[in-house]
C-alpha cells in the first residue's frame, strides 16, 4: 500500500451483487453466512481503498424475527425497522418489466467508510413505490420468503434492476460484475441487452458472450446440486417475457427445460470460484466443464474482534487494523494476556445471556458454543447422540456449559424439529450440563458467542459446508474449533495447534456414529482435561488459533485474492 493507505494498483471498478448483505446487525437485510460474507467483503474493499459498489435488495420486512416458546417451537414475525434510520433514499428511479408490468425501483444508499476514509457505496433496491401495482410493491418485502414466482421476480429486480440502476446512478465505468452466488445472475441478461443493443436477444453471438465473460466473476457457495436455484421455463416466460426467455434459450441457459441460475453464471464468467479448497474440488466434480478455482472466505477482522481482543491487539500489534497480516505477530502476545482478554469476552457474553434469559452462567466452567442456521445438515444434535457418555464426560472430566443459537428457515420443518429436540435435551440434561438456547440469532449475538465461549463446535454433514465462517470469527478471538473436517476447517485445522478435528480424515461423506464417537473421545481425553488441568497449554492453542488462522481467514486477505486472481483482467 502507498503511504496514503490507498492501494497502489487499483483494479478497474467492480460492482458486487448479492441477494443479501449484512452491514449492521439491526438492519435485517441478511439471513446468515452469505449475507455476512457480502458485508465483510464490501467492508474490506472500503478498507483497502478498492473501487467497488454493492447492489442488493431492501427487505422492508426482513428475514424474520424468531420467537421460541418453552418447548422450542419457533414462530416468525416480520421485523419492524425503519430503513430511514440507516439508509438515505436517493432520487434516482429505474423501471424494469416484470410479468408485462412496469416496476419502478428506487435505491437507498449506505456508505461504508473504510479505515483510510475511502468510501464504498451499497445500494438497496426498493419496489415499494405508489406508482407500482400493489403486487409489485411487496416484491422487496421478504428475504427468502414467498414462492418460486416471488423469488424469480426478486432475482429480476436484483439482476435487471441492479444493472439499470447502476446506469441511472452514473456508475458507467464498472468493468467487473461480481456475482455472489447464482441469485444475481440475471444481471447477465441485462449486460447482454446492452451488448446486443438494437439487435434481438435471439441473435446473441459467441462474440457477445465472450464480451460478457470478460466482465463477469462468479462465486458459487452451494456444494450440492439441490441447493442451486432453478426455475421452470413457463415461469421464466411469464415473469421475464417471451423475448428474454428466448434470449436465455439461445445463450444455452436452459437445462432440461429449467433455468438454472448457477449454470447461467457459469457460462457467463471468466473467473469462477468456490469458497474453500475443498469446495473447489466439489464444485469441479459438480460442474466438470468449467475452470473452477477457489478463494477461501474470510471475516472482517475489525468487525468481528470483541472489544477485549481489539484492545489487546491495539496494544501489542497496533498495525492489525490497517493490515490484518500483522495478526501473525499475535504469536508474541503472552499467554496470560490472551487468557485475561478471553475472560473479559466470556463475561461480556454471559452478561448478555443473563440480560436476555435471566440465566447465570459460571465463568470458571468450560463453555461450548454452537450458533448457526438450524437445518438438518448442520447436525446441531450430534453432541447429544449419546447422553450417558456426555453426562459422564461432564461428571468425570470437568463441568460443561453449552450455548446454542440459530434460526430455522420458516419452511424448513426438519430444522424446526431440530430446535425442539435441542430443547428436549436441555430439559433432560438439566442437572448435568447447563445448556442455553438464545433466540433470534443475528450478527450482534453471533459476535458475542463466537468470542465468549471456550470452544467452537461445528458438526456439519460432509460435504455440505462449502466454507463456514463462524469458526473464523471464533479463531480471530482466540477460540479454537472442534469441527468436522469440512469447508474451511480442512485447510485451517492443525491438530492440537489451531483446534481439533472430529474424525481424522476427509472422507466424501459423514458417518454420524463414527463422528459422534470422535467428538466424545476428543472432548473427554484431550480438550476438557487440557482446559481444566493445563490452562496455559489451552491458552497456547488459543494464541495459535489467532496467529495461524485469524491472520489468514480474514476478509482483507480474501479481497486481495479476488484482486490478484479475479479482478485483474
Ligand atoms: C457468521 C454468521 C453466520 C455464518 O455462520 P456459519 O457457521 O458459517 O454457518 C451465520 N449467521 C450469522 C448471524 C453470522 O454472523
Amino acid at each position: 500500500m502507498s503511504p496514503s493507505g490507498k492501494l497502489a494498483i487499483q483494479p478497474a471498478p467492480v460492482a458486487y451483487f448479492s441477494m443479501e448483505v449484512g452491514l449492521e446487525s439491526a438492519m435485517p437485510t441478511y439471513s446468515g453466512g452469505l449475507g455476512v460474507l457480502a458485508g465483510d467483503t464490501l467492508r474490506a474493499a472500503a478498507d483497502l481503498g478498492i473501487n467497488m459498489v454493492g447492489m442488493t435488495l431492501l427487505y422492508r420486512k426482513g428475514y424474520f424475527q424468531q420467537r421460541l416458546d418453552n418447548d422450542g417451537n419457533q414462530s416468525e414475525n416480520p421485523v419492524e425497522w425503519s430503513p430511514r434510520d440507516y439508509l438515505e433514499p436517493l432520487p434516482q428511479r429505474t423501471i424494469i418489466e416484470i410479468e408485462n408490468r412496469h416496476v419502478q425501483l428506487r435505491p437507498w444508499l449506505y456508505v461504508i467508510r473504510g479505515i483510510t476514509d475511502h468510501e464504498v457505496p451499497v445500494y438497496f433496491l426498493d419496489s415499494d413505490l405508489p406508482d407500482n401495482d400493489p403486487r409489485d410493491q411487496t416484491l422487496t418485502d421478504y428475504l427468502y420468503g414467498g414462492d418460486m414466482r416471488y423469488r424469480l421476480c426478486q432475482e429480476a429486480v436484483l439482476g435487471l434492476g441492479g444493472i439499470s440502476m447502476l446506469r441511472a446512478l452514473g456508475h458507467n465505468d464498472i468493468q467487473t460484475y461480481h456475482m455472489n452466488e447464482g441469485h444475481s445472475s440475471l444481471l447477465v441478461l441485462a449486460l447482454l441487452e446492452e451488448q446486443t443493443q438494437r439487435r434481438s436477444l435471439r441473435a446473441v453471438t459467441q462474440e457477445d458472450m465472450e464480451a460478457i465473460r470478460r466482465k463477469c466473476v462468479f462465486t458459487t457457495h452451494t456444494p450440492v446440486p439441490a441447493g442451486h436455484d432453478k426455475f421452470p421455463k413457463e415461469l421464466v416466460q411469464q415473469v421475464l417475457g417471451p423475448d428474454r426467455k428466448q434470449g436465455l434459450e439461445s445463450a444455452g441457459c436452459f437445462l432440461d427445460n429449467t433455468l438454472n441460475m448457477t449454470n447461467l453464471a457459469l457460462i457467463s464468467s471468466h473467473y469462477i470460484n468456490g469458497v474453500s479448497m475443498r469446495h473447489e474440488k466439489i464444485s469441479r466434480d459438480m460442474f466438470p466443464d468449467y475452470p473452477i478455482n477457489s478463494i477461501t472466505n474470510g471475516v472482517h477482522a475489525v468487525t468481528w474482534a470483541s472489544d477485549a481482543f481489539a484492545s489487546l491487539y491495539d496494544r501489542y500489534i497496533p498495525e492489525w487494523r490497517r493490515d490484518n497480516l500483522y495478526l501473525r505477530y499475535a504469536i508474541s502476545i503472552p499467554k496470560e494476556e490472551i487468557q485475561s482478554a478471553h475472560i473479559e469476552a466470556k463475561k461480556a457474553l454471559f452478561e448478555v445471556i443473563e440480560k436476555r434469559t435471566g440465566k447465570t452462567l459460571d465463568v470458571d466452567k468450560m463453555t461450548l458454543g454452537f450458533a448457526r442456521r438450524a437445518t438438518a445438515y448442520k447436525r446441531a444434535d450430534l453432541l447429544f447422540s449419546d447422553l450417558a457418555r456426555l453426562r459422564s464426560i461432564a461428571k468425570e472430566s470437568g463441568l460443561l456449559q453449552v450455548i446454542y443459537s440459530g434460526k430455522a428457515h420458516p419452511r424448513d420443518e426438519s430444522g424446526k424439529a431440530l430446535i425442539r429436540s435441542i430443547f428436549k435435551y436441555i430439559a433432560s440434561l438439566k442437572h448435568a450440563i447447563q445448556l442455553v438456547y438464545l433466540q433470534d440469532y443475528n450478527m450482534e449475538l453471533g459476535k458475542y458467542i463466537c468470542a465468549g465461549v471456550d470452544l467452537w463446535l461445528n458438526t456439519p454433514q460432509k460435504p455440505y459446508e462449502a466454507s463456514g465462517t463462524s469458526g473464523m470469527k471464533a479463531a480471530l478471538n482466540g477460540v479454537p474449533s472442534l469441527s468436522v473436517l469440512d469447508g474451511w476447517w480442512v485447510e485451517g485445522h492443525i491438530e492440537g495447534i489451531t483446534g481439533w478435528s472430529i474424525g481424522e480424515e476427509w472422507e466424501d461423506a459423514s458417518d454420524s456414529i463414527k463422528e459422534a464417537a470422535s467428538l466424545y473421545e476428543k472432548l473427554e481425553k484431550v480438550i476438557v482435561p487440557m482446559y481444566y488441568e493445563r490452562p496455559l497449554d489451552y491458552a497456547k492453542v488459543m494464541r495459535s488459533a489467532i496467529a495461524v488462522n485469524g491472520f489468514y481467514y480474514n476478509a482483507e486477505r480474501m479481497v486481495f485474492q479476488y484482486l490478484a486472481n479475479a479482478y485483474s483482467q
